[in-house]
């Protein structure tokens, strides 16, 4: 098929990656297979070798897959991909295929609950000990840096308070100590945040996300180096089964095609919600990466080309205010997922956080009045007016 290396990334999201099958299909072939036949002995042989190119079975790798990884290879500049099953598939595979017991882990405390656990409780059990710090502040990941830490891992924007980290200041200190930084990239998307080009080794997506978009499938990828791929995660992926479905990667391949133009009208909606909030009566906090107001607005600037689609903000009144704003809600549905064309809002401190300590939620910043809604693609109109009515309806 035509091809070009300098496409822009939305037409690498139309286009790239795809591998076409004889008959010439204008849509991705989805290849539900598990395995693959070989003409002769002589071939089996000479693909279980490594001699000759091609599929074995859909646990390593599926032609439907491949054109999924490969376009999320285009996207985020990265050598090779794998795709997963989940999110946490990836970010488990992701941190797990590099380490060892004896091994240590720095990561940021502000984490996707899952992720914390990963770290906090799952690696220690196989004696990978873990240090979780203040993502924002650049001298506890120094003091909390030892010669046998191997990995650094965080995510930017923060879930769900939207704290930045500083990830090329990490990523240098993770080079300088021979280490790697594992960057999970969900809440700013592939669109607005390139960790790789500010020295991120290793980049994960939840594609259950925005990649799809659309609430239909959970799916996942770990993006890399070609050389680190080789050495630490392929015979992890293949022996421990994190693989994709290819229904998944199917669906996934139509989500990046429309990636762009929903993650610009979503952020575009996260900043009316919070240009309409901004100073109003009753919000005590409203975290936006792309408003002045943001803590670390410089950094959001320096490292991320928009702010997010997600907004999060303070209710005066605690958890009964909360939950009065999100009951009167009409357009925005409550759940917790997020980068759905459908709006979504959550209770972090009730819900996705509650297994935390009170104290851990406090650390981060979980307050029993805190809100995060994921901008949908409904009219942006729509979407004020409804968080207008929830506000008059809490106060
Ligand atoms: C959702 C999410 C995950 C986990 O992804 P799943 O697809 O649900 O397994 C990991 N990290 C972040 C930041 C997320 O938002």
């Amino acid at each position: 098929m035509k091809k070009r290396d300098d496409w822009r990334a939305d037409t690498r999201l139309v286009h790239g990656g795809t591998t076409r099958s004889q008959f010439g299909e204008t849509s991705e072939a989805l290849y539900l297979t598990q395995g693959y036949l070989y003409e002769t002995a002589e071939s089996a042989e000479a693909r279980f070798k490594g001699d000759e190119e091609g599929y074995i079975y859909s646990r390593y790798a599926n032609p439907t897959v491949s054109m999924f990884e490969e376009r999320m290879c285009l996207l985020e500049g990265a050598e090779q991909a794998r795709g997963t099953a989940s999110g946490m598939a990836a970010v488990a595979a992701a941190i797990g295929c590099q380490v060892k017991s004896g091994d240590h882990i720095v990561a940021a405390r502000a984490l996707f609950g899952s992720c914390r656990w990963v770290v906090e409780t799952l690696m220690p059990r196989y004696g990978v000990e873990c240090t979780l710090v203040d993502g924002r502040d650049l001298n506890a990941w120094k003091a909390a840096t030892r010669p046998e830490t191997k990995v650094y891992f965080l995510e930017s924007p923060t879930n769900p308070t939207l704290e930045l980290v500083d990830i090329q200041a990490v990523a240098d200190l993770a080079h300088e100590n021979g280490a790697r930084l594992v960057v999970d990239n969900v809440f700013a998307t592939p669109i607005f945040q390139r960790p790789m080009k500010l020295g991120a080794d290793i980049v994960v997506y939840s594609a259950t996300k925005h990649i799809d978009g659309q609430g239909r499938c959970l799916g996942g990828v770990i993006l890399g180096s070609e050389e680190w791929i080789n050495e630490d995660l392929h015979d992890y992926y293949r022996h421990t089964g994190p693989s994709l479905s290819p229904f998944n990667a199917w669906t996934l391949l139509k989500g990046l095609e429309t990636l762009t133009v929903r993650v610009e009208r979503q952020t575009a909606s996260a900043e009316a919600v919070t240009s309409y909030l901004d100073g109003k009566k009753g919000i005590s906090q409203l975290i936006y990466p792309g408003h002045s107001g943001h803590p670390q607005a410089d950094l959001a600037a320096r490292q991320m080309d928009k702010g997010s689609t997600l907004v999060a903000f303070e209710l005066e009144g605690g958890k009964d205010s909360a939950f009065r704003f999100i009951n009167a809600l009409e357009t925005v549905s409550i759940s917790n997922n997020l980068g759905d064309a459908k709006s979504l809002i959550t209770h972090p401190a009730t819900t996705t956080h509650r297994n935390l300590s009170e104290e851990d939620r406090a650390d981060v910043g979980i307050t029993d009045g805190l809100l995060r809604l994921s901008l949908g693609l409904e009219h942006p109109d729509d979407l004020v007016e409804d968080v207008a009515r929830a506000l008059e309806a809490a106060l």
